[in-house]
């Protein structure tokens, strides 16, 4: 069967391996394009979220190349995104381009979903159990190491001292994690791609800003989506730090998934949990990214996210409360990279701004003390 699922970042180099070693043909579904949302934006309900329309262009796209199924996630929870795979369904057939649509449930909240149609998709391949056991295993050992790779490059970006090079050394890592085959090569290609991005000439007097970056989980993932915001403030001399990583729900490798209980931080301002989406995230991670002295943080928010929207109207008491500057952006079909990019460069600016008058205060303080 040819097979595809929708793009999320550099995931798709392990759902590439994935797929293809459970037997099928994989359809590599292209980074989603102006011609992508154009698709989506043609064929969706118009107040329908930017994900929802991103997805139906490459569905369509997709289809187009051949593909008959796509495996995508499901949801639960007071969002619509569980009922997304069913209405792209009825809109892909209305266009004539039937697909049959393979939507997981995660497998921490919904073990017997997940294992049935894995199960299924390996019985389809003709790939034994045992076989099964392994290529989920090296399909995990990628997605934790693309992850790994992808947090040091937006550690190392900020430093480097010529422009691009952070992004021709991530690319020629990731190309490594992309070949390897077994478990003890993914740690080498690893290794190796770590240590291309340390050797990346770097400036390390300088004392980047850190923003922290929030929101629904699609872009928050997809940099096409998000008009690649981390490239664009690493490239203007800011660490950035993601809130979401797929890696990051089995185990603690971001700032945000060390510390536990999002619901319970976010309680004191939000006592209606869960709310769908990633709203209350939002919430608990602009606290914790203030806790972690981050001077500031940027939320992505899909135009027309009820999650992100209630979230909004909670950040405002958080960020005075904790002291630290939020700036949200909302995105839909009409916003535009150059758009992003203003608003950023004005925010740094604000951040630069408020890093120099605390340097000054604390001088004063040291002079006359
Ligand atoms: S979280 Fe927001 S953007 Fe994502 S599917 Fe739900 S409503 Fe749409």
């Amino acid at each position: 069967m040819k097979i595809s699922f929708p793009r999320m970042g550099y995931s798709y180099i392990a759902f590439k391996w994935l797929v293809e070693n459970l037997g099928h043909e994989c359809i590599v579904p292209p980074e989603p394009s102006n011609h992508t949302l154009d698709l989506g934006v043609r064929y969706a309900p118009e107040f329908a979220c930017i994900p929802f329309k991103i997805l139906l262009g490459t569905y369509i796209e997709v289809a187009q190349m051949g593909a008959q199924a796509v495996i995508t996630s499901g949801g639960m929870g007071p969002c619509r995104a569980g009922y997304y795979w069913v209405m792209h369904k009825y809109l892909l057939e209305e266009m004539g381009l039937p697909m049959q649509i393979i939507a997981m449930e995660m497998p921490l909240l919904n073990l017997g979903d997940f294992w049935g149609k894995i199960n299924r998709l390996r019985r389809s391949g003709g790939v034994s159990l045992k076989e099964l056991a392994r290529i989920l295993k090296i399909t995990w050992e990628k997605v934790k190491a693309i992850d790994d790779i992808e947090i040091r490059s937006h550690q190392v970006r900020p430093l480097e001292v010529k422009r691009g090079d952070t992004t021709r050394a991530i690319n020629e890592g990731l190309a490594f994690i992309d070949a390897a085959q077994r478990e003890h090569e993914i740690a080498e290609a690893r290794q190796e791609a770590l240590a291309r991005l340390d050797r990346v000439p770097q400036d390390q007097s300088r004392n980047p800003l850190k923003i922290g970056i929030i929101g629904e989980i699609y872009v928050v993932l997809e940099p096409a989506a998000n008009h690649y915001i981390q490239l664009l403030l690493g490239e203007m001399g800011v660490e950035t730090d993601r809130s979401i990583y797929l890696s990051a729900y089995a185990r603690k490798n971001t700032i945000v998934n060390l510390e536990g209980d999002l619901f319970a931080i976010a309680r004191p301002y939000l006592n209606e949990a869960p709310i769908g989406g990633h709203g209350v995230n939002s919430i608990a991670e602009t606290i914790l990214y203030a806790r972690h002295g981050f001077d500031g943080v940027v939320q992505l928010a899909p135009f027309s996210c009820i999650p992100e929207i209630v979230a909004k109207s909670i950040i405002p008491a958080v960020s005075r409360d904790f002291d630290i500057p939020v700036q949200t952006i909302f995105i839909d079909e009409q916003t535009g990279r150059a758009g992003v990019q203003t608003r950023l460069e004005a925010f740094v600016d604000l951040l630069q701004w408020r890093r120099s008058r605390r340097e000054t205060v604390v001088e004063k303080r040291v002079l006359q003390g």
